[in-house]
């Protein structure tokens, strides 16, 4: 005989094994798994707890007890904000939240079993599952460089140590020395990203080192706020920075973190600082889980769900999303409209349709702010660009000083946002 579930509930021992087991879920209260304490797992876990009064059990898992934001970072390495205002802890989390916070990582996912299993060997139950785990690099993407050489060529693509490795290596070049930067090819965090690093190297550079010089190697013809960036640079610091385009090599890189060389199609520079910057793919845990196509994890808009199963939520920058640059802004942005599509599913409360926001602000030297931003919706295929704005060249000191200013304002409100304190 096959037994189906009422067949099943209905017979007397059988019944009451069904509701006496740990496996019968739904019995307590739903449980959700966020994996990643970054700008989409910290505020997903936040406003699922925060919104659900409790309804639902929320587990952040995170590595790391200080989460350095990469927003800001930039800063930091030009001497604008120093390390310990970018590092963020858990504490509010857990204390007013009740988010349990586990210090550990993600290392395996039983999709069937719907389980995460943790580096420390223990395995944590979901009903639903965020993953928000960021971005790793792939491999032999700049040949002669790989993860173990990060010490030597750091990367700074993920903030804390790496941020401070560079700067320090920054400020021990020898007088008149050159800095280059490896580039990363389409789609990267945090587009303007490397174009704001310049900047702030640059600055950096000028006051403490005013003959070095900047390079940077770079496989695409066009970058974001390219045309303000280049202004900036030329206003600032003329004559400091060489970007090379993929029409003059720019995409055509080797390293050899050994000799500290760059070669440069078939030219071969010896440099003092060597910032690589990879081309990128979804956390490991993404591709663990099975969920990824290529190099990202696909998700449906409506909702951050997986197109891969159902009970996975995937956000920010592992995500093939669509039209949203992978940025903190995004991140957290998708994090609200993925926490409202998961309290919706466990504990029936009301749904709204997915909107979306990003701005990315840059900073080109002292009050220089500049931004990009823009609205966006879900639709069945994709997040699709709704309309946007940007900064324009030759706009007055005003206005680039007022930009830059909400840009700090910004940065107080994502980090209330995401860590319930800032
Ligand atoms: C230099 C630089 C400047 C930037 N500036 C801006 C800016 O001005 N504005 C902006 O909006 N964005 C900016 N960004 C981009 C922004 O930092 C990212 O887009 C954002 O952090 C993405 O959020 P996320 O949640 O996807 O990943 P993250 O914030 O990186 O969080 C991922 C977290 O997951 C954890 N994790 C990974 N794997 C596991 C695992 N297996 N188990 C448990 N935990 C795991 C990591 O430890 C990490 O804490 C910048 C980025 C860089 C590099």
């Amino acid at each position: 005989m096959t037994l189906n579930r009422r067949a099943f509930i209905g017979t007397g021992v059988a019944a009451a094994a069904a509701l006496s087991a740990p496996m019968v879920r739904g019995q307590g209260k739903p449980r959700v798994v966020v994996v990643g304490g970054g700008a989409g797992g910290a505020t997903a876990a936040r406003y699922i707890a925060k919104d659900s009064d409790g309804a639902i059990d929320v587990t952040l898992v995170e590595p790391t007890r200080a989460y350095y934001t990469c927003f800001f970072s930039n800063l930091y390495i030009g001497g604008f904000r120093d390390l310990s205002s970018i590092g963020h802890s858990y504490g509010t989390l857990a204390s007013d939240f009740g988010v349990n916070v586990v210090h550990d990582w993600a290392v395996g996912i039983d999709r069937d079993a719907k389980t995460v299993t943790l580096a420390g060997g223990a395995s944590l139950p979901y009903d639903r599952l965020i993953l928000s785990p960021g971005i790793d690099f792939v491999e032999g993407a700049v040949p002669g460089w790989d993860v173990s050489q990060q010490n030597k060529m750091p990367h700074a693509y993920k903030a804390g140590s790496q941020t401070e490795l560079l700067k320090a290596q920054i400020e021990a070049m020898p007088e008149g020395g050159l800095y280059a930067m490896v580039a990363p090819p389409n789609p990267y965090r945090c587009p303007p990203g490397p174009y704001e690093r310049v900047s702030m190297v640059a600055h950096l550079l000028k006051e403490i080192n005013p003959t070095a010089k900047i390079l940077i190697a770079d496989p695409k013809a066009k970058f974001s706020k390219m045309a303000l960036f280049q202004e900036g640079w030329q206003a600032h610091y003329g004559g400091m920075i060489d970007w090379i385009g993929p029409d003059f090599g720019g995409g055509n890189v080797s390293v050899n973190p050994d000799e500290m060389t760059v070669d440069i199609d078939g030219a071969v520079e010896k440099v003092d600082v060597c910032n690589v910057i990879p081309a990128q793919k979804a956390g490991k845990i993404c591709e663990m889980a099975g969920i990824t196509e290529g190099n990202w994890a696909p998700v449906s808009g409506h909702t951050m769900q997986s197109r891969m199963d159902e009970n996975i939520h995937v956000l920010g920058d592992a995500t093939n999303q669509g039209d949203m640059p992978k940025s903190g802004y995004s991140a957290n942005s998708q994090a609200k409209v993925a926490a409202m599509a998961v309290r919706g599913a466990l504990t029936g409360s009301k749904v709204f349709p997915a909107k979306f926001s990003n701005t990315c602000w840059s900073l080109i030297d002292t009050d220089d702010g500049v931004k990009v931003g823009a609205s966006y919706q879900a639709t069945d295929e994709k997040i699709a660009k709704v309309d946007g704005f940007i900064s324009q060249t030759g706009e007055d000191s005003a206005l680039r000083k007022a930009t830059y200013e909400e840009s700090l304002g910004w940065y107080s409100g994502i980090t209330e946002d995401m860590f319930g304190a800032s």
